[in-house]
């Protein structure tokens, strides 16, 4: 058994610290200097600590970049890179975190932030140990990522030359410490504009072409295709939903009942472990809207047309069982007596696009639960199972 200690108490009342600081996706700043601050606190030298400007590059409005920690290592060795992201959903501003026995939970109807403060305050707690214990530990990187919630555009847009060359990853988001996502899925997500053809609906309605109506046959063929909701094709498996449906901008798709609708915006999402089944599955509901725009005329013949767009959110990816990370992991579970189980995960992750810039990385959790959720908590004792992972896995 490993004989690593740290201080409980140090560490959940920091975790009550960082939940009481909002900072939902794309308003990090707060909280990025507030870890900042804590670790010149714990005594991490203020030179090994600095933002980048990964929110220079992200196309949605974010305060800050990334908050990045490099230290060298006490001996020599390959770096590890250690990553948790700063921000929480928008359903967590306001939130007041309350103690209640084993349990963090919100006082009011909010979410908690634990998703993911508790990974933040999981490796503030890995850093101040190893400084303050003089633990000796190979070179390390600790990545704190802005905007992953909205889609994990700190992870995404960071330059992979900052992190310092780190051979292997670890992630913090989730529950039980020993529980490890080894691949996730990837997603696109896409949007359709159809264009109809205004009319008055009483007088003319044989001059109109209706979106609404092209957008209907477009689903339900999808529907009766067997792509929409858990697609299943022959060995190949994913996921896909149709999200808002309006004209784009908050409002419903047709602003009055006497006019043929002439304009409806659809955004909805594919879901693979296979990239091929993800272009597959948004292939299909391009073509059901080509499809449908087809079908729809005004009494002159003329159709409705489509504008289909698509974008790649995020590449899925499975490490191999006998990589050298996942070795590492299920070794220092085993010197604390647990047995870690591996799994894979249909949500997206940090890790993903870590993996992606030829870091391999696994994640666990730190008691995170009912996320997203007004009934989020948080596990105490799984936290603390999460900051013991981070310490055992940054000294093994
Ligand atoms: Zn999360």
């Amino acid at each position: 058994m490993s004989s690593l200690t740290f201080d409980r108490t140090a560490a959940v009342d920091r975790l009550m610290r960082f939940l009481a600081i909002e900072g939902i996706t794309g308003q990090e700043k707060a909280i990025g200097e507030a870890v900042a601050k804590a670790l010149c606190g714990l005594g991490v030298p203020a030179s090994a600590i600095r933002f980048d400007d990964a929110n220079t590059k992200t196309p949605l409005p974010t305060q800050t970049g990334n908050l990045i920690v490099t230290l060298p290592g006490t001996r020599p060795g390959p770096r590890r890179l250690f990553s948790t992201h700063l921000d929480t959903v928008p359903l967590c501003a306001g939130a007041v975190p309350v103690r209640k026995g084993d349990r963090i939970v919100p006082q009011g109807k909010t979410a908690l932030g634990g998703d993911n403060r508790t990974g933040v305050a999981a490796l503030v707690t890995m850093l101040g140990e190893l400084h303050q214990q003089k633990l000796p530990h190979g070179p390390l990187t600790v990545l704190f990522t802005v905007r992953e919630e909205s889609g994990l555009w700190g992870a995404r847009m960071l330059d992979p030359a900052e992190l310092g060359n780190p051979i292997m990853g670890f992630n913090i988001d989730g529950g039980s410490a020993q529980t490890i996502t080894i691949g996730a899925v990837g997603a696109d997500r896409w949007e359709v504009e159809i264009i109809g053809k205004a009319s008055h609906a009483g007088v003319h309605p044989e001059r109109g072409i209706s979106a609404t109506i092209i957008a209907a046959r477009a689903l339900a063929a999808i529907h009766k295709d067997g792509w929409f909701g858990k697609v299943k094709k022959k060995t190949q498996e994913g996921t896909s939903n149709v999200g808002p449906f309006g004209d784009g901008q908050g409002r419903p798709a047709g602003q009055a009942t006497n006019v043929v609708t002439d304009f409806v915006k659809i955004q909805g999402e594919s879901r693979s472990h296979d990239t091929k089944f993800i272009t597959a599955i948004t292939s299909a509901y391009k073509s059901a809207f080509v499809q449908a725009a087809k079908a729809v005329r005004d009494d002159k013949g003329k159709t409705g047309k489509v504008k289909f767009t698509t974008r790649r959110d995020y590449y899925p990816f499975h490490l191999k069982e006998n990589s050298p990370v996942i070795a590492t992991t299920q070794a220092v579970a085993k010197s604390l007596g647990w047995d870690a189980t591996l799994k894979l995960s249909n949500g997206g992750l940090d890790a993903n696009w870590l993996t992606r810039h030829g870091i391999p990385t696994i994640t666990f959790g730190a008691g995170q639960h009912d996320v997203h959720t007004i009934q989020e908590h948080t596990n105490i004792n799984e936290f603390y199972d999460g900051c013991a992972f981070a310490l055992a896995l940054a000294t093994a």
